[in-house]
């Protein structure tokens, strides 16, 4: 399958910032074996995608179509954009902004509807991997945001929260088993349909720990989040995610 790395810049970056990492990109080597994507904020996708030749993803889009729903954006809004990606049910949406796994999933048909590809986010807490409940509560969370939800084009994003942001990574194998859960969940929901899904890993990825995630056989690529805002950080991240999917 091939690799996907996904850059979630969050509400980070400026105009002089994406230009400065335009800059060092266009002089990185192409990798052809991994799509490579960034979701910068809002006001930024036109000035990514007119800088670089990347793919362009939002960090979160409407479950509505239109409509009186004030500081919303749709995902044909997005489309419109250029954006073929969108990121639904991030775990700090689902913190700040109390995003059910029902809103997640209702986000992902609409992105689905304007002919985006969905990346579903799920994760469990800290607590919830102490009390021994992770892959539980992650299946569980996992059927919620994908009710409904048709199986092409899709992706899934595993995130535990307590990775995220925290320079704490979940090892290798922490995050290849939870991926055979996640994998294992799908096949129960869509059957052999399921097999064209990509499951991708996010939570403190950098380039120095890249390459022991993407050899796992369950990992097809990483939602990077801090190091995907300097280019070459995020390229070597790209690179490893190229390499492992040879
Ligand atoms: C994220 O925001 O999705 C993420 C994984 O962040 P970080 O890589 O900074 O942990």
């Amino acid at each position: 399958m091939k690799g996907l790395v996904i850059a979630n810049w969050k509400m980070n970056a400026s105009l002089e910032a994406v230009r400065v990492f335009a800059e060092k990109w266009q002089h990185l080597p192409a990798l052809t074996n991994v799509d490579t994507v960034i979701c910068p904020p809002g006001p930024y996708l036109q000035a990514v995608k007119s800088a670089m030749a990347v793919e362009l993803g939002a960090q979160d889009a409407s479950a509505h179509v239109a409509g009186a729903y004030t500081g919303e954006v749709s995902a044909e809004m997005l489309r419109e954009l250029g954006c073929q990606w969108a990121i639904v049910g991030h775990s700090e949406r689902r913190a700040y902004h109390g995003e059910s796994s029902r809103a997640v999933a209702e986000k992902a048909m609409a992105v689905m509807s304007a002919g985006l590809c969905p990346v579903v986010c799920v994760g469990e807490t800290l607590v919830d991997r102490d009390q021994g409940r992770h892959e539980e509560v992650v299946a569980e969370q996992l059927k919620a945001s994908i009710a409904g939800v048709s199986p092409e084009p899709l992706v899934v994003a595993y995130e535990p929260v307590w990775a995220i942001g925290t320079g704490v990574t979940a090892t290798a194998e922490q995050a290849d088993g939870m991926h055979g859960v996640i994998r294992a969940c799908l096949n129960q929901v869509y059957g052999s349909e399921s097999f064209g899904i990509r499951v991708i890993y996010g939570g403190s990825v950098k380039p120095e720990n890249a390459g022991e995630l993407f050899v796992c056989e369950n990992i097809d690529g990483a939602l990077v989040g801090g190091a995907s805002l300097e280019a070459e950080s995020f390229w070597k991240i790209a690179q490893a995610a190229n390499a492992g999917s040879q």
